[in-house]
């Protein structure tokens, strides 16, 4: 998953970039309204959190701009006062969620994770197609009851299939979500981290849970469980 972190205060700016790092995230950083604003527009985000008080251009008109401009993704605002006029602003700008500073990492990934689930469809943490499960918050996937061994990338690959299970990913787009700007993309990447975790998932090639769709990319193909 892509996040953006638009945030001014260097201390905070850094910390988040490495602790999303850390919890698997691929993180852009910009440290004003108009890097923001650019990042917003041009990078391929999952999800976006967004300091209101900025310089260059604020925080709501970094919202404002990025939803003119039809980006649909998920933002969470933060604030540094307890003013709710600043919460009420940012979500009529078009924010789906907000934190006030100061906040613990572990509420802002929590809120991150659900309004991930939430775009891709899903109500719970713990997302199920046929015998797949992944669970979002502990990052440990099981086929059939039995823990599967994953590594980070495999893990981050199912996990963004799965979150739109039923849709179809490019490989190009796995490759800008999983990768900072400054890796080499290398689609050949993509297909053997697939393969492989195919093979991890699927032993006996009975369930086929991701379907390969020429030319288009990937889909993982079992249907979702209600949660
Ligand atoms: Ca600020």
């Amino acid at each position: 998953m892509r996040v953006l972190v638009v945030e001014d205060e260097v201390s905070l700016r850094e910390s988040l970039k490495a602790q999303l790092t850390e919890a698997g995230f691929t993180v852009d950083v910009a440290k004003d309204g108009a890097e923001g604003l650019f990042a917003g527009l041009e990078y391929p985000l999952d999800v976006a959190v967004i300091d209101l008080g900025l310089p260059q251009l604020s925080g709501l008109e970094v919202i404002r701009k990025a939803r003119a401009a039809r980006k649909t993704y998920p933002i969470l605002i933060l604030t540094a006062r307890e003013n709710w006029q600043d919460k009420v602003e940012g979500l009529q700008a078009g924010a789906d969620d907000y934190l006030a500073k100061p906040f613990h990492f572990e509420e802002l990934l929590a809120r991150l994770q659900a309004l991930l689930r939430r775009a891709g469809g899903w109500a719970s943490a713990e997302l199920k197609c046929g015998p797949v499960t992944l669970d979002t918050r502990a990052q440990t996937v099981s086929v059939e009851s039995a823990a599967v061994e994953l590594t980070t990338f495999e893990y981050r690959i199912l996990e963004h299939l799965m979150l739109r299970a039923g849709e179809v990913i490019s490989k190009a787009e796995l490759t800008e979500r999983l990768y900072d700007q400054d890796f080499e993309r290398d689609s050949n990447v993509i297909e053997v981290l697939v393969g492989r975790l195919r093979r991890k998932l699927d032993p006996h090639d009975r369930l086929k849970p991701i379907e390969t769709l020429r030319g288009r990319g990937y889909r993982f193909s079992l249907a979702r469980e209600p949660s």
